[in-house]
């Protein structure tokens, strides 16, 4: 078969995989013998707590987990989620219209689109962002908007400089907050200020919200539902994955505006058959049942390892702001974010995630994971230290 004309338009027009380059470079480093640390990836290294695989094995050998899930989710799940938002946000949400269970939030967030977007229609993205925003709008036919999140704007969208004609055609936006890659945060007045735009021109909110949980402030970050009127133009995506360490789980949700839920469960219910029953259980035990003890440790373990890193980078001239979420350093090295992190791999042994790669206005910028052993991270620390100024 001719490989150039089998694939369609729309996997050919993605955009080169731009970490292929880092990742063969890994290989042969790891080949070669090199201790390689890799801050790249942004999955949780420690474990999922017990009692949550626990009730995962109680669940499988029950005889109704082993048939076809239903493609909304447990009622029981949908209630634990709300319980959970009411817990964490004193947001109120309605079970049955207004939650829906999600193979992990990456699930959701790719499919939505296809329930809104027709060809030709607008999408405001932001740059740089989790690159699964800006295809899954291309997929669905539309056309992404880029929203640029510059440093001066402390990484949140101008929404006052977007033509308002763009923003009259947009038919939603999509946002990250606490964010990833930029461990940036969003206040309230933001959310508000977002909910009125979005009333103004008619766009559906689309907020994707995995790292809730994942905060080193005092209080943690909010939910774009704690705005008045947020449910009547908004949808927030959520995931057990980066709160409880359950990424290969494979199991969020999406709450928030009925309409926009019944949509996307049309496409959904076209796709998909639901999520493992014995993993909905699980999630269920996670969100009632585990103790804030339990994120809390999280996230000291994280805020421990940020500041380890964070003061090394600075050592070594890159400029940064001290973390406040996620579990991200998002670091200017200046120029070109690809051969940096290849000089930072060949030199020292340590995988980034070149800045360029979450899109255009992320190049100059480099990303560290604090996603490995504390020590893992003290060695990187001090190798990054031992290399010095290392910026082109
Ligand atoms: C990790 C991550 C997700 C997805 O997580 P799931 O495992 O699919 O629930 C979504 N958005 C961002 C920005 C992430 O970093």
């Amino acid at each position: 078969m001719n490989a150039e004309r089998i694939y369609a338009d729309r996997i050919r027009s993605l955009p080169p995989y731009l970490f292929a380059g880092i990742d063969k470079a890994k290989q042969e480093a790891r080949r070669r013998g090199v201790d390689v640390i890799d801050l790249g990836v942004g999955d949780p290294d420690m474990p999922t707590p017990k009692g949550i695989v626990d009730a995962l094995c109680k669940a499988a050998v029950k005889g109704e987990n082993q048939k076809y899930p239903s493609y909304e989710g447990k009622p029981e799940f949908r209630q634990a989620v709300a319980d959970w938002y009411r817990r964490i946000f004193r947001v109120d949400l309605d079970p049955e219209a207004e939650v829906l269970a999600l193979i992990g939030s990456k699930e959701g967030i790719a499919h939505a689109p296809l329930a809104f977007i027709n060809p030709g229609d607008l999408a405001l993205v932001p740059d740089p962002a989790y690159p699964v925003y800006r295809t899954a709008v291309e997929f669905a036919g539309g056309t992404p908007i880029t929203l640029p999140l510059t440093r001066e704007n402390g990484f949140l969208p101008d929404l006052d400089s977007v033509d308002e004609r763009i923003s009259r055609k947009a038919k939603l936006i999509f946002l990250n907050y606490p964010n990833n890659p930029t461990g940036a945060v969003a206040d309230i007045g933001f959310f508000e200020r977002l909910v009125e735009y979005a009333y103004e021109f008619e766009i559906i909110i689309m907020h994707d919200n995995p790292y809730s949980e994942v905060y080193f402030g005092e209080k943690g970050s909010p939910s774009i539902l704690q705005v008045r009127g947020a449910k009547e133009v908004a949808v927030e995506f959520h995931s057990l994955s980066k709160t409880y360490n359950m990424t290969g789980w494979r199991v969020g949700s999406v709450v928030g505006n009925a309409d926009v839920i019944k949509g996307l469960l049309k496409v959904k219910s076209n796709i998909d058959s639901g999520n493992f029953g014995a993993v909905q259980d699980a999630g269920i035990k996670a969100m009632e049942e585990m103790p804030e003890e339990v994120t809390r440790e999280i996230r000291s373990t994280y805020k421990r390892r940020m500041d380890i890193l964070y003061k090394a980078l600075v050592d070594v001239g890159l400029e940064l702001y001290p973390p406040k979420a996620t579990f991200y350093l998002w670091a200017w090295a200046g120029g070109d974010s690809l051969a940096f992190s290849k000089r930072l791999l060949e030199k020292g042994g340590i995988v980034a995630t070149p800045g360029v790669g979450f899109g255009r206005h992320g190049e100059g910028y480099v990303r560290f994971s604090v996603t490995q052993p504390t020590e893992r991270i003290e060695l990187a620390a001090k190798r990054l230290r031992e290399l010095g100024d290392i910026r082109a």
